[in-house]
C-alpha cells in the first residue's frame, strides 16, 4: 500500500469507532470537532510532506524490514545518519505547523520496543520480538499513526505499583488466557492518542518481581472493546470554537493534543503482546523510549522556535523597530538558544550506537542534556518574543 496523503489519513480516522469524551460528554464526530481538528491537521502534515519530492530524504526511508519506501515516522533507525534525519524532519514539521505534530511518540516507542524485545527474547526464550516485527510491518505497510503510551497515573509516587491502595493506578494484567491477556488501568497525558490508529503500551518505571503483572507491553487498536479516551484541556482551548478568521484565536489551523486513555478490561491477543511479566526488562524499555523522546525535543521544539523568532522579527518590522540594537540583540539571543537546542538533538544523534537488535540508539547523556535545555530555553525564547 502506498504512503497515505493527509486527506486519506483524515478519512481513515472516520472509519474508526474511537470513543472520545470531552467536557464530560461523548463526542460523536470528533474528527470535525473544532477543538480537536487542529491537532488532526498537524498529524496530516506528516503525511502531506512525505508526498513532496523536496522533502523525500527527510520524510521517507527504506524499511529495514521490508525494503519498501515508508514514512520516516514508522522507521527503525539504521545509522547515526538516520537519527540526524529524524531530528531534521521534526524541525521541518515544527516550522510547518508551529505546533506539536504528535507522531514522534509512536516512532520513539517502535525503536525502544524493537531493541528491548530482542534482548528480552535472547534472555528468556520468548517470542515477543517476532510479534513486534509483524506488528511494525503492518504499521509501515498501512502507514498508520501509533500513540507511544508509557505514563501511568501512578498515585502515591513513594509506593511501587503493587503497593498502591488502588491497584489500577498502574496499568496491569488482570487475567491470563491461553489466547492472550486482559489489561486494566490507564495511560495519562497521551500525545495524539485520539487521532492515532493504534496504541503501543510500555511500562512506566523500572520494576521488581512483586510488580510482574505491571511489567506489560502490547499494541491495541484505538477502537478496541473497553478502551476510551478523555480529551485533555489546554489553555484557551475554547477559543478554537470561535470563527477561525477572527482575531485572537491563536494558531487556529494546527495544534497539539493529549488524552487520558482508559483500559477497562481490554483483551489483547497473544500476537500483540511484547512483554507480560518480565519485570527485569521494564527499566530498559523505559530508558530507551525516554532517551529517544528527549532527542525528539531537539528537533520539534526548535521548529516551533523558528516560527516564534520569525514572528517576533516580523512584529518588530511592522512596528518600525527592527533596526534598534536592543531588538537585534534579543533576536540574536533567541536564535542562539534555539540553535543550542538543535545542537543537542544533533549531538546525541551523531554519538548514537547500534543496539543488539541492529537499530540505532542515541547517546543517553547528551539526550538528557537536550531535555534539560528544553525545560528552559523555549520559555526564555517566548519571554524575549513577548518583550
Ligand atoms: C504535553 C505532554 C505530553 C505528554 N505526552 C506523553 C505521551 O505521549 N506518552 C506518554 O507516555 N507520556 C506523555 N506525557 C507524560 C510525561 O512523560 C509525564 O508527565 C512525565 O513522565 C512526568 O510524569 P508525571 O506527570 O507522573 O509526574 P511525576 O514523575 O510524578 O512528577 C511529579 C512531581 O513529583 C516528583 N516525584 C516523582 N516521583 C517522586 C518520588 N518517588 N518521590 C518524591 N517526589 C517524586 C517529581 O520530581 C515532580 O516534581 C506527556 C506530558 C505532557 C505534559
Amino acid at each position: 500500500m502506498p504512503l497515505m496523503t493527509g486527506e486519506q489519513y483524515i478519512e481513515s480516522l472516520r472509519r474508526l469507532k474511537t470513543r472520545v469524551y470531552m467536557f464530560g460528554e461523548q463526542v460523536e464526530n470528533w474528527v470535525d470537532h473544532p477543538i480537536i481538528r487542529p491537532s488532526i491537521n498537524s498529524v496530516a502534515m506528516t503525511y502531506d510532506l512525505a508526498q513532496d519530492p523536496e522533502y523525500a530524504d527527510l520524510m521517507t526511508a527504506k524499511s529495514s524490514l521490508t525494503g519498501k519506501t515508508i514514512n520516516r515516522f514508522t522507521h527503525l533507525h539504521q545509522s547515526t545518519d538516520d537519527l540526524i534525519r529524524k531530528v531534521k524532519m521534526q524541525r521541518l514539521l515544527g516550522q510547518k505547523t508551529g505546533a506539536c505534530f504528535q507522531r514522534c511518540v509512536g516512532m520513539d516507542a517502535f525503536n525502544a520496543v524493537f531493541s528491548t524485545t530482542y534482548e528480552l527474547d535472547e534472555a528468556k526464550g520468548t517470542k515477543y520480538h517476532e510479534n513486534f516485527v509483524k506488528f511494525l510491518e503492518m504499521i509501515q505497510d498501512e502507514d498508520l499513526v501509533v500513540d507511544g503510551a508509557m505514563t501511568d497515573p501512578k498515585g502515591d509516587r513513594g509506593k511501587a505499583p503493587h503497593a498502591q491502595p488502588d491497584k489500577d493506578l498502574f496499568l496491569r494484567i488482570v487475567e491470563r488466557r491461553p489466547d492472550g491477556i486482559v489489561v486494566r488501568g490507564a495511560k495519562a497525558h497521551q500525545t495524539g492518542a485520539v487521532n492515532s490508529h493504534w496504541h503501543l503500551i510500555m511500562p512506566t518505571i523500572a520494576m521488581r518481581e512483586a510488580d510482574a503483572d505491571y511489567a506489560v507491553s502490547f499494541a491495541c487498536p484505538s477502537d478496541a472493546e473497553g478502551l476510551f479516551m478523555v480529551y485533555g484541556r489546554q489553555s484557551c482551548d475554547t477559543r478554537k470554537l470561535e470563527d477561525p478568521c477572527s482575531v485572537d484565536v491563536g494558531n487556529s489551523r494546527f495544534g497539539g493534543q493529549e488524552a487520558l486513555v482508559v483500559f477497562d478490561d481490554v483483551f489483547i491477543p497473544n500476537e500483540y503482546v511484547f512483554m507480560a511479566g518480565e519485570y527485569e526488562f521494564a527499566g530498559m524499555m523505559v530508558e530507551r523510549f525516554a532517551g529517544y523522546h528527549r532527542q525528539s525535543y531537539g528537533g520539534c521544539k526548535v521548529g516551533v522556535g523558528d516560527v516564534v523568532i520569525g514572528a517576533a522579527a516580523l512584529a518588530a518590522e511592522y512596528n518600525g523597530a527592527e533596526k534598534a540594537s536592543h531588538i537585534k540583540d534579543k533576536l540574536i539571543e533567541m536564535t542562539h538558544l534555539n540553535e543550542t537546542l538543535f545542537c543537542c538533538g544533533i549531538a546525541c544523534s551523531a554519538e548514537g550506537h547500534p543496539t543488539k537488535a541492529g537499530n540505532y540508539q542515541i547517546d543517553l547523556l547528551l539526550a538528557n542534556v537536550c531535555k534539560q535545555n528544553v525545560t528552559r530555553f523555549p520559555y526564555e525564547i517566548v519571554r524575549l518574543a513577548e518583550d
